[in-house]
Parts: C-alpha cells; sequence; structure tokens
C-alpha cells in the first residue's frame, strides 16, 4: 500500500489563490464584524462568495456541473485549511458547515430532480440550507437511535411530527435535511428516513435561535419544531428507513472537512503567537527566547504538524472509497482536541493581549470549543475507537 500526500499544481494553485484572499478581503470583513454572524448577515455572505467567485476559489468541493472546482478529499484538506485561516473563509468558499455536509449527501444520494431543486441552488450559493437530526432529551443526540421524531404515511406522502435543536444555520435557510423515524421505536438501529423540507412548509417552525459560546456559524443555532409538517413522496432523500446509512455518508467527510477548516484556524492562531513571542521583550531578551514559551509553542507546530498527517490519512481512505471509520474517529479525535490546545496556548504566550478583542485569538478560541462535541464527542469517538481495536484484535487472534 502506497499513500501520496503529494500536493499537485492545480490544488496548490488554488490554495494559494484562497490565502491571498482570506489575507486581503476575508481577515479584514472579520475584524469588522468580531467574526460574529449568528444573525445572518445576508449582504456580507454575498458580498464575499462574490469574492470567492472572482478568485476562482468559489465552491473547490463540488462538481464542476454545479460550478464547483470537484477537488477530492485530500485537496480540499488543503484548500479548506487555507480558507480556515479566516472564521469567515469557509463561508466566503461556500464550504461553510452545515451547507458543505449536505451538498456532498446530495450530490451522492439525492434523484436528478432534487439535484436540481435544491443541490444545484445551493451549490451557487443562491440559498442556505440545514441538517436537523438532533433532539433534546430524550431524543437523538451522541446516540443517534434515541431517535424519536417520528414520519407517518399519509395519501399523498409523509407527515413529520418532532422537535429538533442545535440546527445550525436553521434560520435563513431555504429547505432542512429533517432525519424522522419511519419504522421501530427510540433505541432501535434502523428505521430513520432523511426528508427534505422547504422551510416555508407551514409545519416547519423555528422556535427560537439558541444563545451559543461561538458566534462564527451563519444564521446561529436553532430549535425547530416540525408539527403536522406534510410532505410528499418525492422529499424522500434517498431509501425509507435508510437515514442512519446515509447520516454516514454525510458524517464520515464532514467530520474531516471540520477539521481541515479548524486546522486553519489552529495555524492562525500559532502565527500570531510566534509573531508575539519574536517581538515582545522580557528579561532582557524576547519571550521566544525563554525555554517555556518554546515549549509552548513546539508543542503547538507539533500538534498542528500531527493533526494534518492523521487528517490526510484520513482523507486518503475515504479518496480510495473505504469507509474509513476508525481513521475519521481518530482524526477527528485528535483535531477537536489539538485545536482547542494550540489557541489556549497562544492565547497563553500573547498574555493580556490574547484574551482581548486587540487580538483575533479571543473570538477563535469561542469558536473552537464546541468542536469537542458537535459530530460526535471526543468520548463517543474514544468509546467506538476502543470497540473497534479490541474487535481487531480478538479477529486477530481467532484467526492465528
Ligand atoms: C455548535 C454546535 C452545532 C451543532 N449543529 C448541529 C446541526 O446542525 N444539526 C444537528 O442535528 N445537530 C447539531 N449539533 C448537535 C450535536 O450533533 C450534538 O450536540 C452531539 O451529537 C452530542 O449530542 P448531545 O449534545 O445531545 O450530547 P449527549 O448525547 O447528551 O452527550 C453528552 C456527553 O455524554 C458523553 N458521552 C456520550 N456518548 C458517550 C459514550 N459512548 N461514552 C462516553 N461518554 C459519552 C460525552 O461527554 C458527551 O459530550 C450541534 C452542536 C453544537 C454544539
Amino acid at each position: 500500500m502506497s499513500i501520496s500526500f503529494e500536493i499537485d499544481e492545480r490544488v496548490a494553485g488554488i490554495a494559494r489563490r484562497t490565502a491571498e484572499f482570506v489575507r486581503d478581503v476575508v481577515i479584514p470583513e472579520e475584524r469588522a464584524c468580531d467574526g460574529d454572524v449568528h444573525a445572518g448577515p445576508e449582504p456580507l455572505r454575498r458580498r464575499l462568495q462574490e469574492g470567492a467567485r472572482a478568485a476562482g476559489v468559489f465552491a473547490p468541493h463540488v462538481g464542476e456541473e454545479f460550478g464547483g472546482l470537484r477537488l477530492d478529499l485530500r485537496g480540499q484538506a488543503v484548500v479548506f485549511e487555507a480558507a480556515g485561516y479566516s472564521l469567515l473563509g469557509p463561508l466566503a468558499l461556500n464550504c461553510a458547515a452545515p451547507d458543505e455536509g449536505n451538498m456532498h449527501l446530495l450530490e451522492v444520494v439525492a434523484t436528478e430532480e432534487q439535484k436540481a431543486r435544491y443541490l444545484r441552488p445551493l451549490a451557487a450559493g443562491e440559498v442556505r440550507s440545514c441538517f436537523a437530526m438532533t433532539e433534546p432529551a430524550p431524543g437523538a443526540g451522541s446516540d443517534p437511535r434515541a431517535l424519536a421524531t417520528v414520519a407517518t404515511r399519509t395519501s399523498g406522502g409523509w407527515r413529520i411530527d418532532g422537535r429538533k435543536w442545535f440546527i445550525s444555520g436553521a434560520d435563513g435557510a431555504a429547505f432542512a435535511i429533517c432525519v424522522a423515524r419511519t419504522s421501530g421505536g427510540p433505541g432501535d438501529p434502523g428505521g430513520a428516513t432523511m426528508f427534505l423540507v422547504d422551510s416555508d412548509n407551514p409545519g416547519m417552525k423555528i422556535v427560537r435561535n439558541i444563545d451559543t459560546l461561538d458566534h462564527g456559524l451563519f444564521g446561529g443555532h436553532s430549535e425547530v419544531v416540525f408539527e403536522g409538517c406534510e410532505v410528499p413522496d418525492s422529499a424522500v432523500l434517498g431509501e425509507v428507513d435508510e437515514g442512519f446509512r446515509y447520516a454516514q455518508v454525510r458524517l464520515g467527510p464532514a467530520r474531516m472537512t471540520h477539521c481541515m477548516r479548524w486546522l486553519g484556524v489552529a495555524r492562525r492562531a500559532q502565527d500570531v503567537a510566534l509573531e508575539r513571542a519574536a517581538d515582545r521583550s522580557a528579561f532582557g531578551g524576547k519571550l521566544a527566547e525563554l525555554g517555556m514559551v518554546q515549549q509552548l509553542l513546539a508543542d503547538s507546530e507539533i500538534d498542528i504538524e500531527t493533526g494534518r498527517a492523521v487528517l490526510w490519512r484520513a482523507c486518503w481512505e475515504l479518496d480510495q472509497g473505504r469507509s474509513a471509520a476508525q481513521h475519521t474517529s481518530i482524526a477527528k479525535t485528535y483535531v477537536s482536541e489539538a485545536v482547542g490546545r494550540v489557541v489556549d496556548r497562544a492565547v497563553q504566550v500573547c498574555g493580556a493581549l490574547g484574551i482581548s478583542g486587540d487580538a483575533p485569538l479571543s473570538r477563535l478560541y469561542r469558536e473552537v470549543r464546541p468542536f469537542r462535541i458537535y459530530d460526535g464527542p471526543s468520548e463517543t469517538h474514544r468509546w467506538a475507537i476502543a470497540k473497534r481495536a479490541v474487535r481487531a484484535a480478538t479477529e486477530r487472534r481467532e484467526t492465528r
């Protein structure tokens, strides 16, 4: 098995243009709004996306037939990290969550009619979308099998009833991909179906926007109620009762694209810390000459490099068409925690400046924390990693 992490010229060119665009156009916009886009300012989104189009870096993950650049995951890893250098870079390139994961899911699972109606305008940045899976207790969270939202058959299609929360980007989205139970009951490992629900459906209501630590996800996170929400048969995404399987189709790569974007944030935090350590004088020299500061800086370099290595390995596995569940769990756990450590160390190196609004670190700090919770909390991934490792060891022993 030979693994290639070579970056071809095309990807390198897109990454370079992305880095320049982020530095010259996106970071000034991020500064102006303090990275706070929970209110979903449409003119800002339009302006940023126009800029990305002009720079030739728009929608790097989507197929050319939908106006994208069709990079594989290894190519995305390079470009998304460059975009992630600003909190608003992924929004500008139209590769931010949850739209980017939804585009991937629609590209793989949707019918041609569904692609024309939902994927095409989403990929073009004309509309936004959301993905509605998580529910208040006792419903679906880390354990998706607890899914309590139900979809029951009607004469012309389905009726969805249930409550979802922490649905990113729901406020202002044109449609939701809603996961509902079509057979079995809470606790059953199957029986979920995905539905495309237009947000002007009178049965779908945003009941509140949740106040959260982070402010950088466009539209924020909402609580959404589906009540007597009638949809036609054509709203079913893929096959009935296959929703949990499709969730994995979305989540494997979506976890990795989160890692790519957040590695960009880590690199930016570390660059701020390096600059400060090289400039700031203390105790007769520069901070960068003090051993304990060097340790902070070195540990962050190690975290970024190691995070990138496990991420690229998982991307390579996915690019080969493998499920790569173990590799994606390892990468998600490592990167989500490493990014938090890197930003935290950068704050420490910068002293009081680090927690002020004068440096970008305080806004990066609040954004990275939730990543240890969504797309599977660290504990859930560790639990799954250990179970797979034990199973593999048992199988090896039995075949000896
Ligand atoms: C910023 C943000 C954005 C989000 N966006 C979306 C979205 O767009 N759409 C959507 O559907 N959901 C979204 N979510 C929800 C997210 O997917 C859930 O928070 C996540 O699945 C965890 O579920 P929970 O919050 O109910 O935690 P719970 O399931 O209640 O788990 C709580 C804690 O229990 C522990 N735990 C869980 N499982 C195990 C285990 N097996 N072993 C040991 N310990 C364990 C972990 O410490 C975990 O943090 C978002 C969440 C956040 C924070």
